[in-house]
């Protein structure tokens, strides 16, 4: 058991802030969740919607295991959101490709599965395939594709239908969640608690807190002595007129959503805040999506636009609970569609303080303040 019901007031409503707010509000507490405003920037709104196992956490174990059990534990969580919320996340987890064009990225990227597979045995299998073999399967696929590889376990869900399915499902369950609720500021009080200004001017009071604000969260966690810095890193993305077949297949680049139009992306780029698109990033995709598939080059392309990735400083999650300030946590992450699952489950009674939960010392945020010593 954690400490007893308490009222808990979680900062940020997007996947991660809600995914959070789901396992606490199931766990019997009283949630609120303020939320910023649309002008915010938010990865939940602008992102590519896998549910992705290969290559995560190669280098890093504790990753690759949490990633393995979000991924296992997607089919049940699909189902509860339904089950809640009545909204299908039209998830598929029939595997996935990444395809290469350069022979030495292949190579590389074969290394780093296997040291994936070197943590996660026999809970984790891959296939590296040739171009041959691959277009042998799929003639679609073209010429200058080398090779792929291949992860039976991925998957991908409708990302906008995840969010709006995790907000209904925090309300059905007693929850509120506010909209334009930006705080401003944190102050904790003396004898715990803490007192929350808002923007506009307003105050409310907080039992406990869970700072999940995103690219907003890094001047509020400072003022709870957190040392974590995220940053933003901006990828791009095209989305394609619907087209009345299904691709056969799925990659980590090229997706086709459930209603049928194709997304291309998966392109990184340090740009500080700025969400916009650009050309040539775009016309980059564009020639990766008609070089892995030719015949996409007939396609219409409606609509591009960029987002901002959050990451932490080794781009691994950030679960810490304060020990300056007992009762406030930070929660950030890359990936936060693919953890929701366990954010609202594991990390949800770990936030709790909750005898069964998982330990999660791997990802709290001293190992920044070692990496700064070293
Ligand atoms: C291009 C791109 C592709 C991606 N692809 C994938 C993918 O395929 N699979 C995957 O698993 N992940 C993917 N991600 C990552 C995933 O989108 C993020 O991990 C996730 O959305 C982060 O959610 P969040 O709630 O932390 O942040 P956000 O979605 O940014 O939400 C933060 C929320 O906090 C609010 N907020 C900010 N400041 C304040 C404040 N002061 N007070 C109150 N509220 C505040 C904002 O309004 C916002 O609603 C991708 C991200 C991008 C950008």
């Amino acid at each position: 058991m954690g400490a007893g019901i308490s009222e808990i007031t979680i900062i940020g409503g997007g996947v991660v802030g809600l995914s959070v707010a789901l396992g606490l509000v199931r766990a019997g507490h009283r949630v609120t969740v303020l939320d910023g405003s649309d002008s915010d920037l938010r990865a939940s709104q602008g992102n590519f919607g896998l549910v992705w196992l290969q290559g995560k956490g190669a280098d890093f174990a504790p990753y690759c295991e949490l990633t393995r059990k979000a991924v296992a534990a997607w089919p049940g969580f699909a189902r509860d959101l339904a089950d809640l919320a009545g909204i299908d996340l039209a998830l598929d987890q029939s595997g996935g490709f990444e395809f290469f064009t350069d022979p030495a990225e292949l190579a590389n990227f074969a290394a780093a599965l296997d040291r994936q597979q070197a943590h996660l045995g026999n809970r984790f299998s891959h296939e590296v395939i040739g171009g041959d073999d691959l277009r042998r399967s799929y003639p679609m696929i073209g010429p200058d594709v080398v090779g792929a590889t291949f992860c039976a376990l991925d998957g991908h869900v409708n990302p906008l239908r995840l969010l709006r399915a995790l907000r209904c499902a925090v309300v059905a369950l007693g929850g509120r969640v506010l909209a334009d609720a930006q705080v401003t500021g944190i102050v904790p009080g003396p004898d715990g608690g803490f007192d929350l200004a808002l923007r506009g001017g307003g105050t409310r009071g907080a039992e406990r807190i869970v700072l999940c604000a995103g690219l907003g969260s890094p001047a509020l966690a400072a003022q709870l002595g957190f040392i974590t810095r995220v940053r933003p890193q901006r990828g791009e993305l095209l989305i394609t007129e619907k087209l009345a077949h299904r691709l056969p297949f799925l990659s980590s680049t090229i997706r086709q959503v459930d209603e049928g139009g194709v997304q291309i992306g998966g392109t990184k780029a340090d740009a500080g805040p700025d969400d916009s698109e650009t050309l040539e990033v775009m016309a980059g995709l564009a020639r990766h999506a008609v070089q892995v598939l030719p015949a996409l080059a007939d396609v219409r392309v409606v609509r591009a636009w960029g987002a901002l990735r959050v990451m932490s400083p080794d781009g691994y999650p950030v679960y810490a609970r304060s020990s300056r300030h007992p009762g406030a946590s930070l929660v950030t992450c890359h990936s936060g569609v693919t953890l929701a699952p366990l954010h609202a489950s594991i990390l949800a009674e770990w936030i709790d303080g909750a005898s069964n939960a998982p330990e999660l010392e791997a990802f709290d945020e001293n190992r920044f303040a070692l990496s700064d010593a070293a």
